[in-house]
């Protein structure tokens, strides 16, 4: 497959992004392969390189009490070049084969950006 052709990576609801890359780890124009989860989180960091931590805050259901508590984790996630996901976008990401330790998720598209700086907890 040529460097330039977007390839369908067969999750509804996600728009392949405007720009183009030449990154082999990216899942629109590299050959990088989706399955698994998809979800969806918000970027709190976009420090490392090529990397981002998405949480997702969730509610869990305690039986003792009927009610339900917060919990959040955090997933690390490969951010290709093309899509460049910043602090406080909220992203939707699927898991892939792993790609180093502790990344198994790629950014698939940002589905809001966020308000650049006002994004993550500082
Ligand atoms: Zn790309």
């Amino acid at each position: 497959m040529s460097k330039a052709s977007v390839r369908n990576v067969g999750v509804p609801g996600v728009e392949p992004p405007k720009q183009t890359c030449n990154d082999p780890l990216c899942p629109w124009h590299g050959g990088l392969k989706v399955r698994g989860l998809i979800l969806e989180g918000t970027v709190v960091s976009s420090k490392a390189h090529g990397t981002v931590t998405v949480r997702r805050d969730y509610f869990y259901f305690v039986k003792k009490y009927r009610r339900y508590e917060r919990r959040r984790t955090s997933i690390h996630a490969h951010n290709p070049p093309c899509i460049g996901a910043k602090e406080g976008d909220v992203v939707v990401i699927g898991e892939t084969r792993p790609i180093s330790k502790t990344v198994h998720f790629t950014v698939l598209g940002v589905v809001k950006r966020g308000g650049g700086s006002a994004g993550g907890k500082s």
